[in-house]
């Protein structure tokens, strides 16, 4: 971080600020006298500096950060890739693909084992399903709550694929005991108190990119999770706003080679919520492939017509398998394993 003085300060007013700097802070600080301003380098780690109060200072002209504000999820302080292992021995983020697919939400035994039997017989490693649903209507379909969850385990049992289901508050964590990945929704990418809550977890968390988030705000709130002591997350871009009214999101493609540059978290796109429509499922995975992504996560229902929630953005299992295909021979260019 580098700080410019304003103009006519004294010696002493300078030596008294970076004391309070060095003491407040516990970095190092360079100081450059200049022609017609001082200049401050600080050295070390500054991702608990407050940059805010550091302006607010009388002393102080400018602030400009030149390190990113977050530190265990940089990729400076983490050069190799993590990798996450989930119970069954899968790996997550070592050079492999990772399909995850299922229904958006959980609605009947039969129709998750379904699901899952079908999903995992053309290649997915692990099955989604919401249980406690984010809607934007507080009148629909809001999930099976726990019963969805114990739904979810006995689909597990039948394939022995991992489960995926997305909490919505820190009160419920208690029921998530057994969920091998725990999904934060794209809504509660900021709700601060249940990433912290989830720090303390010793599962893997998969953070959704909030609908109006930059990508720095992404690797912040992972920070959030690691500063906590959670280290394994996944990161996943599903689209975010914009003026764009033919999708029902815009996939930021770019966010993909961006976070693999600034971060070693394995990253994972949702082409279903992205994008709205079935038919732009595989386009997006191919392209999210060849952009460097190491997983998928993709909605597949077993009669999307009578889905009780997000029918109209799910896979049929036959358009699954499809589209598995061409992935696969994304994946195979790309020396995925
Ligand atoms: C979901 O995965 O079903 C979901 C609600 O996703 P998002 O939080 O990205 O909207
Ligand atoms: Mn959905």
């Amino acid at each position: 971080m580098i700080i410019v003085l304003k103009n006519n300060k004294t010696e002493s007013e300078v030596a008294s600020f970076k004391s309070y700097l060095e003491q407040k802070y516990g970095v190092g600080i360079h100081v450059s006298v200049g022609h017609d301003s001082v200049v401050l380098g600080l050295i070390g780690d500054t991702s608990a500096v407050d940059e805010d109060s550091v302006r607010a200072q009388d002393i102080v002209q400018e602030v400009k950060r030149v390190q990113e504000p977050y530190k265990k999820a940089n990729r400076k302080f983490h050069p190799d890739d993590t990798v996450i292992t989930l119970a069954n021995g899968l790996t997550i983020g070592s050079g492999s693909l990772t399909l995850i697919a299922g229904p958006c939400s959980v609605e009947s035994e039969e129709q998750v084992i379904e699901v899952a039997e079908a999903v995992k017989s053309v290649g997915a490693a692990v099955l989604r399903g919401g249980a406690f649903k984010p809607r934007t209507s507080p009148y629909a379909f809001q999930g099976m709550g726990a019963d969805g969850l114990a739904l979810l385990k006995k689909a597990r049992t039948k394939t022995g694929l991992p489960i995926i289901s997305e909490v919505m508050s820190a009160s419920q964590l208690e029921l998530f005991a057994e969920v091998d990945i725990i999904q934060v929704g794209a809504r509660n990418m900021q709700n601060f108190e249940l990433l912290k809550e989830l720090g303390k977890q010793s599962r893997p968390i998969m953070l959704k990119r909030g609908l109006s988030s930059t990508i720095e705000e992404l690797l912040m709130s992972a920070e959030y999770i690691m500063a906590s002591g959670n280290e394994q997350i996944i990161l996943c871009e599903r689209g975010i706003r914009t003026f764009e009214t033919k999708t029902r999101n815009t996939l930021d493609i770019s966010a993909i080679p961006i976070l693999k540059r600034l971060s070693h978290l394995p990253v994972f796109i949702d082409p279903s919520h992205a994008s709205g429509l079935p038919w732009l499922v595989e386009p997006l995975s191919m392209a999210a492939v060849a952009a460097g992504a190491d997983g998928l996560i993709i909605e597949v229902h077993n009669n999307p017509a009578k889905a009780l929630c997000d029918g109209a953005q799910s896979l049929t299992p036959e358009m699954f398998a499809s589209t598995v295909k061409n992935i696969k021979k994304i994946a195979e260019a790309m020396g995925k394993k």
